[in-house]
């Protein structure tokens, strides 16, 4: 009989009968391993863990410890998603079923859209089959007969697929039970395994993302390999969804979305406003410590500066079509690069002025498809806190250094641990997404890395994720689900001066090059807004708080000294509210604290008699009472401290 050589991890070799498969390896192991089994792994590809062995090769037997084969785990939910959904709705279209983060979607075209009630029939389906333990199992088909099969049963994307995906003449299926699936697979055994699951959702999504496609109804799925995991996913989901931003904007009055307006277009309300102008001037003070200097330019300019500068052809898929003004064709400003090269430009340089660091609170303007925008964190108009250094390439290490220094210490005075560092590349291969230049892209890559390493920074790197004109240093921010997002960036860009043709006069008399650095550090006015809101819940840190102080008058009497209280914090520079209502001092408070404001001064006939006020704080609870001007000199160092409490 044939035999085949198996390398298993650990280096240790066994000889097989050919045709022996890894889950009969996995058995030979341990019965535990092959309890715990979902996929194996063969010179790199993932197989069936039933898949006939053939040849020598080295053997891995993944389980839940593998986020691979959690993938597979999912994606075979996927697939028991779609095969509950055609036994209770059998004229449904199939599009696609891939795994995600935290489980799994299919996608499917129905002239009715599926409701709550449909979600929980399709997971109890679900759960029944399950239950079953129906097995998965692969068949390969002709690529004819695949079409003819799905071409019989009116299933037109999936035939699309198949035309295009099946590149040799058998084509690979799975089946799961009654349920057949066009699948390059691998595959769980069988169902029995998918317990920890719970449809979440439907969405609309065009089949291939594409527009100008019909619209598929996407159901979601959480799905985990034990209980206990799906509970705490559901339980931080739970919590997430407190935070959201949209939620706590409307109930504490930060901002609001007006369809008269138009999508992506919010409108700060005056304490979402108060909350972005501290973040302005926070920044701008940093801004002018760092040695920048602050211009204003205007949010359109001609679409000929956006052919001069690359974005009209790298990047005007994400532009606002242009306005045909006079003899003008005007759009608005994707990025504000251009006009800040233009003040760079107003006159001669030379090295003895470099680095020139111009900084704007400029306003951009992107076209975000409709379906992405989302309160505050995705929208189609946005006040970024850019600059761009201009400075000779021996100069990038320490302007490299200094915007880091910049992003650490308003990391700390906003209160945010939570971030990584990414290098983001462009992709190898051609692409129109960047301009073409090899030297120049390395250069400017081994340029990051040296600034990181120097730094003793670690970091990512990540394909695909450069700017048009060079790569970048992302800073990423994880959300309350452990989303990660970019808010600050740095980039090293040597194209943008050689598009401008941008020069200053060197120690030798001669005309040299400048290179720009593009540097965010608190991203967006509109972005760090949603993320602060969401990772303080509302709860803002004294300095931050639209509302720092709240004087609740016990009664009418007392009302003249509230007033003098109110006009004394004012005259500090506090943020304060004064409630006169005529509600009982309980009703007073309870609204305070749903409005997160941090202190409450409560104030009786004691506390007129004695010139103080009773303190209360909306975590810690009474503090007692205190003399006016104690309070205003601590609260005055909580603020300047920038003290996250
Ligand atoms: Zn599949
Ligand atoms: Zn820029």
């Amino acid at each position: 009989m044939d035999t085949i050589q198996i390398t298993l991890p650990d280096g240790a070799t066994r000889e097989v009968p050919k045709g022996t498969t890894a889950a009969d390896i996995a058995r030979q192991i341990s019965p535990r391993l092959a309890k715990e089994a979902l996929v194996a792994r063969t010179n790199g590809d993932l197989i069936d863990l039933s898949r006939p062995l053939d040849h020598d090769t080295k053997l891995a037997i993944l389980t839940a410890k593998d986020p691979e084969a959690v993938q597979v785990f999912r994606h075979s939910a996927a697939h028991l998603l779609a095969a509950a959904v055609m036994e209770l709705y059998p004229n449904v279209k199939l599009g696609i079923g891939p795994p995600i983060e935290t489980g799994f979607f299919y996608e499917f075209v129905r002239d009715e859209p599926f409701t709550s009630e449909d979600l929980a029939k399709i997971e109890a389906k679900m759960r029944e089959l399950a239950s079953k333990d129906v097995p998965n199992e692969r068949k390969l088909i002709p690529k004819p007969e695949a079409l003819e099969l799905y071409r019989r049963q009116n299933q037109e994307f999936k035939c699309e697929l198949v035309e295009e995906k099946a590149d040799e003449p058998m084509v690979s299926f799975y089946t799961t039970g009654k349920f057949i699936d066009f699948c390059r697979g691998p595959h769980i055994p069988s169902t029995g395994r998918i317990k920890a699951f719970k449809l979440m959702s439907v969405a609309g999504a065009y089949w291939k993302g594409k527009e100008s496609n019909p619209q598929m109804q996407r159901i979601y799925g959480a799905c985990f390999i034990d209980q206990k995991e799906l509970d705490d996913y559901l339980h931080r989901l739970e919590e997430a969804k407190k935070r959201d931003h949209r939620k706590v904007g409307k109930e504490l009055e930060l901002f609001t979305v007006s369809d008269q307006v138009g999508s992506g277009l919010p409108l700060w309300l005056p304490k979402g406003a108060t909350i972005r102008r501290l973040l302005e001037e926070y920044i701008l003070e940093r801004e002018r410590e760092a040695g920048y200097q602050h211009v204003y330019t205007p949010d359109m300019a001609k679409v000929d500066l956006y052919k001069r500068s690359g974005h009209w052809e790298h990047y005007h898929e994400d532009m606002f079509p242009p306005m045909e003004l006079e003899t003008e064709d005007l759009v608005l400003r994707p990025m504000n690069c251009p006009h800040h090269i233009l003040v760079y430009e107003s006159k001669k340089r030379s090295y003895r002025d470099l680095p020139i660091r111009i900084a704007e609170l400029g306003t951009m303007y992107r076209y975000e498809r409709s379906g992405v925008l989302s309160g505050l964190s995705r929208v189609r108009a946005m006040t970024l806190n850019d600059a761009h250094i201009f400075c000779t390439p021996e100069q990038i290490k320490d302007e490299f250094a200094g915007v880091m220094k910049l992003v650490e210490r308003a990391y700390r005075d906003l209160g945010i641990t939570q971030y990584s560092y990414r290098l983001s590349l462009r992709d190898k291969g051609p692409s129109d997404k960047y301009v073409a230049n090899d030297e120049m892209w390395d250069l400017a890559e081994n340029l990051l890395r040296e600034a990181m390493n120097s730094l003793g920074l670690p970091y990512t790197e990540a394909p695909g994720e450069a700017a048009f004109y060079g790569p970048k240093l992302d800073i990423q921010l994880a959300d309350v689900m452990g989303h990660q997002e970019t808010y600050s960036t740095i980039q090293i860009d040597f194209h943008l001066p050689n598009q401008f043709e941008l020069s200053y006069i060197g120690a030798d008399g001669r005309e040299h090059r400048p290179v720009i650095i593009h540097r965010g550090v608190i991203s967006t006015m509109e972005r760090m807004a949603s993320y602060l809101i969401e990772l303080y819940g509302g709860a803002f840190p004294a300095w931050l708080a639209p509302v720092q102080v709240a004087i609740l008058p016990i009664t009418e009497r007392q009302n003249v000294y509230a007033a003098e209280v109110m006009k004394k914090l004012l005259a500090a520079g506090i943020r304060v509210e004064l409630d006169e209502r005529n509600e009982k001092v309980q009703a007073k408070i309870r609204d305070a604290q749903l409005q997160k404001i941090p202190y409450m001064l409560v104030i009786g006939g004691k506390e007129v008699d004695a010139g103080t006020v009773a303190v209360r704080h909306r975590s810690k609870g009474d503090q007692g009472p205190r003399p006016l001007d104690q309070f205003l000199a601590d609260l005055k160092s909580e603020v300047d401290s920038k003290a996250i409490t």
